[in-house]
């Protein structure tokens, strides 16, 4: 029997499939950091565009008649539009976008997946890509020619791609070209959330493209090639796979880009000479949220909990997890727990939140007691996936996303030399 005293680790062990509700209220009264705060804060229910806080930093032409319309309403009409066209378009919905969007998605998945299934599509000429930035490029650069992307609101960027300017990744290559007299041995590796044209840099330098799927298998590639490898942008991902691979973490340096060039990037000598791979320093500020002191405070309400993180978290919290790996992995592990499994899960909210929904007989619950939304992807709002879908019916593609040719022909090199890897 419970009690309104017990806590959640004594509810659940009466009843394992006590609410999540329950779990996060848990959790959340047990934390006291202050610090976690979320700067979008505004939960993952859609509401008027007008209404939203940050909407004056949005994508600001959407035509006025939008601005108002409610859920419901943006709903319907989608789901017209969506009928209408037809075959002549493909929706496709990362994982980390909110449910009013991914229920209009053909498929949903993660960047590279998505840009494949498209690219498969070859009756449908628009590909409207609800995710961010760096992922409408990879599916243009992987489309067919007679396929235009479209990206519905062209602020949803992405803060971890945006950490890794073209100009101060070519500066530092220059720099580590001066210090160790050629670069023919230092491999180029980017991870796929960055811009077309890091991937083409990395295309055009005997480099390759990695995803949080395969980062080990191309790590591997790039050292049968070099000595040494530049990763770039994902600081945490790169160390966590480098560890995997029993590097040191003392071979794993990091390069702070926001140093004036000329300071190699803040490295010591003996720093980069004993370096296997020189670190990026960058990080997705959704994972980054993640901490130790949440897991231990899970694994203090819940002694069965089980934990799972994005390897885009920090070092230490992926070492104290049970397991990490890629959106794929994670909706994998949380699919083949036993019924009655507690899981703290390390990725974006409104992913969990689905996972929860899609298995009622586990309690999944995330890491992070603050509802917050990667603030980029809340971008794609539905009164954008509206407006860029009635705006196709009418003959008209707004915000289309295109990669500059060679750019392209460079970026699809260092794509390609991943594929070669499976
Ligand atoms: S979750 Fe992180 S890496 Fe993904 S789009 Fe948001 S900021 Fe970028």
């Amino acid at each position: 029997m419970t009690t309104d005293n017990a806590t959640a680790s004594e509810k659940q062990r009466a009843n394992p499939y006590i609410e999540v509700d329950e779990v996060l209220a848990q959790i959340q009264t047990s934390f006291n950091t202050p610090q976690l705060q979320c700067e979008t804060n505004t939960g993952i229910e859609t509401i008027p565009l007008a209404d939203e806080v940050s909407f004056g930093s949005w994508q600001p032409e959407i035509p006025e008649e939008y601005w108002a319309l409610e859920a419901d309403e943006l709903e319907r009409r989608i789901r017209a539009s969506r009928e209408r066209l037809g075959d002549q378009v493909v929706v496709l919905g990362h994982h980390y976008q909110r449910e009013d969007i991914v229920q209009f998605a053909d498929t949903r998945g993660d960047s590279f997946a998505l840009a494949q299934y498209a690219a498969e599509r070859q009756e449908s000429p628009y590909i409207v890509f609800c995710g961010v930035h760096f992922m409408a490029e990879a599916a243009d650069i992987l489309a067919a020619p007679h396929q235009q992307v479209i990206l519905p609101n062209m602020e949803a960027g992405c803060s971890m791609a945006d950490m890794a300017a073209a100009p101060d990744v070519y500066s530092a290559w220059r720099e580590l070209e001066d210090f160790f007299g050629t670069t023919e041995d230092i491999i180029p590796v980017t991870y796929m959330n960055s811009a077309a044209s890091l991937k083409a840099f990395c295309g055009e330098h005997g480099g390759v493209v990695c995803t949080s799927s395969n980062a080990t298998q191309v790590l591997d590639w790039a050292f049968e090639q070099g000595k040494r490898v530049f990763f770039f942008p994902d600081q945490h991902l790169g160390r966590n796979t480098g560890h995997a691979m029993d590097i040191p973490l003392d071979e794993m340096v990091l390069w702070n880009w926001r140093l004036p060039a000329g300071n190699l990037g803040g490295l010591g000598d003996d720093e980069l000479e004993r370096s296997r791979i020189i670190l990026w320093q960058g990080h997705c500020s959704v994972h980054q949220r993640f901490s130790l002191t949440q897991i231990e405070q899970a694994r203090a309400s819940f002694p069965d909990v089980q934990i799972v993180v994005h390897p885009e978290c920090r070092y230490e919290v992926v070492q104290a997890a049970d397991a990490n790996g890629s959106t794929a992995f994670i909706a994998k592990y949380v699919a083949g727990a036993a019924p009655g499994s507690v899981i703290g899960v390390g990725t974006e909210i409104n992913l969990v939140s689905r996972l929860a929904k899609e298995n009622p007989d586990k309690t999944v619950f995330c890491l992070d007691p603050v509802v917050c939304p990667c603030s980029t992807m809340y971008r794609v709002h539905p009164a954008y996936l509206a407006w860029v879908m009635e705006s196709l019916e009418r003959g008209e593609v707004v915000n289309r996303i295109e990669v500059p040719a060679e750019m392209k022909a460079n970026a699809k090199v260092a794509l390609e030399r991943m594929l070669a890897l499976k």
